[in-house]
């Protein structure tokens, strides 16, 4: 399996080669040049397996140049019942009404982010250490990936990561989960702005192509590749939880702000899983649910792009959307770089005449929640269920009662636990949520970032002094 550029310019790679990069030399995204295909006997034979060796299964389509006893023993070590606090490492629950939620934040950082990341941490370390090199992770995070990336990164051998984060936007817990880290190769970096301020400097160093490989620059963004391909074990695992016939549909409805979680859905699904719909479920910064209702895509000014509730999914550009663009336009690179063009242009792009497809094609349909209905969404769970879930499933809770159909089980991935959010719980449901045991005590830890200007020029001074090397 080789991969390739959404705009087309870049020579087919391999997995290990990808997936120390960012962006595509051309300023495309990697994408398999082909997707492998999972037939029913396949999928079937796939019933009896533990998460770790679904994962195995799975990514071994994607990673064809890693030896397979070597994934075997990556995926082992990223899912295990050490690292997740279930022992189905991603537990599925019932909720009322037909919905299921499927718990993708057991792991270390109680967000979804570490299902990619646990996985990341392992096979980073397991490529550089047999190519005998080091990298510097550069990221910007808007709460979760931030963390789940320090967290499955802290210690390990010849990696540094240079977390940015918008000052004052993430909440008591998701600070205190990140600057709370010690380890010396974990750098806090607290901008005075908002992400996508924090997104631009990275991508505006992950474009200066001297610095980048100078400082051996690598990405843990939503737009890593193997974080896609990891996710999609997830829509796998919740598909044969969930069925017991081949070819049963199953709907799944995403939280989503970067397109990344819900792009390994419309992966899983352009592989032959039995998927229904794809339910797209956004916050107030409503980019993607305007795109799949008019078929413009309309990314916002910072100045346009709200605080919310549902913080991590507070984004006004969906990086991971160029990727979905690419099938969407017949994987034609020329076509995805002139609509990018038209979007630096213009501010927007118009693909109102595939609109048709979105839903008939590709499964996807969409919905956005206010603060309002996230707030009510999670007393009116409690109140009928006894399941307290957080403000982002919330989302997905609140969207995918529009799209329930008989017969289809509609799975809600539990993008973060409630802990991690308690003032608006609190709101909710009149009282805070106590933090697991074990992190009881998080917020009172001594606290480990600098904070600085939103100023390229002051971030990358910043990683020149600190890189490891
Ligand atoms: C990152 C995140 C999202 C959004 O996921 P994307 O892959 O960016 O679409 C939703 N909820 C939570 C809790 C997250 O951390």
């Amino acid at each position: 399996m080789k991969y390739v550029s959404t705009r087309g310019g870049m020579a087919p790679q391999a997995f290990s080669d990808i997936l120390l990069e960012g962006l595509a030399p051309d300023g495309g995204l990697a994408v398999p040049e082909s997707l492998p295909q999972i037939d029913a006997a396949t999928l079937a034979s796939w019933r009896g397996l533990s998460y770790a060796e679904l994962a195995c299964e799975v990514l071994s389509r994607f990673a064809t140049d890693i030896p397979r006893e070597d994934l075997a023993r990556l995926t082992e070590a990223a899912y295990n019942d050490q690292v997740f606090s279930s022992e189905d490492i991603v537990p599925l629950r019932p909720l009322a009404g037909g919905l299921q939620l499927l718990g993708l934040s057991e792991g270390p950082t109680l967000a979804f982010k570490d299902m990619a990341m646990q996985f990341l941490g392992q096979v980073f370390e397991y490529v550089l250490t047999r190519r005998g090199t080091t990298l510097n992770i550069v990221g910007a995070t808007s709460g979760d990936t931030g963390s789940a990336a320090e967290y499955a990164l802290r210690g390990k051998q010849g990696i540094g990561v240079f977390m940015l984060s918008p000052h004052g936007r993430m909440s008591a817990f998701q600070r205190a989960q990140m600057y709370s880290l010690q380890d010396e190769n974990i750098h806090n970096l607290a901008v005075k702005g908002v992400f996508d301020q924090a997104q631009d400097i990275v991508k505006a160093l992950a474009g200066d192509l001297a610095f980048k490989s100078r400082y051996r620059i690598g990405a843990v963004n939503s737009i890593n590749w193997a974080r896609i391909a990891a996710q999609v074990v997830y829509y796998f695992h919740g598909w044969l939880r969930a069925t017991t016939q081949a070819g049963q549909e199953v709907s799944f409805a995403v939280p989503s702000g970067n397109f990344g979680n819900i792009l390994s859905g419309h992966i899983a699904r352009s592989m032959g899983l039995p998927i229904r719909r794809l339910v797209l479920a956004t916050n107030e910064n409503n980019v993607l649910e305007e795109f799949f209702r008019t078929g413009v895509y309309r990314p916002r000014s910072p100045a346009q792009t709200y605080a919310t509730s549902s913080p991590s999914m507070d984004i006004s550009r969906a990086s991971n959307f160029e990727r979905f663009v690419y099938d969407l336009v017949g994987r034609d690179g020329e076509r995805v770089r002139a609509l990018w063009a038209e979007l630096a242009d213009k501010g927007s792009f118009d693909l109102s005449a595939h609109q048709a497809s979105f839903a008939e094609q590709y499964g996807f349909v969409a919905g956005q929640s206010s603060h309002e209905e996230r707030v009510g969404t999670i007393r009116n769970v409690f109140d009928e269920t006894g399941v307290l879930i957080d403000p982002h499933t919330a989302d997905g809770v609140k969207v995918a009662r529009d799209y329930i159909e008989p017969g289809v089980p509609m799975l809600v991935l539990e993008t973060a636990l409630p802990a991690k959010f308690s003032e608006t719980i609190e709101e909710a449901l009149g009282r805070p949520v106590p933090p697991p045991a074990e992190l009881a005590d998080l917020e009172s830890l001594p606290q480990r970032v600098t904070v600085m200007d939103c100023d390229l020029q002051q971030v990358r001074a910043f990683i020149e002094a600190h890189a490891k090397v």
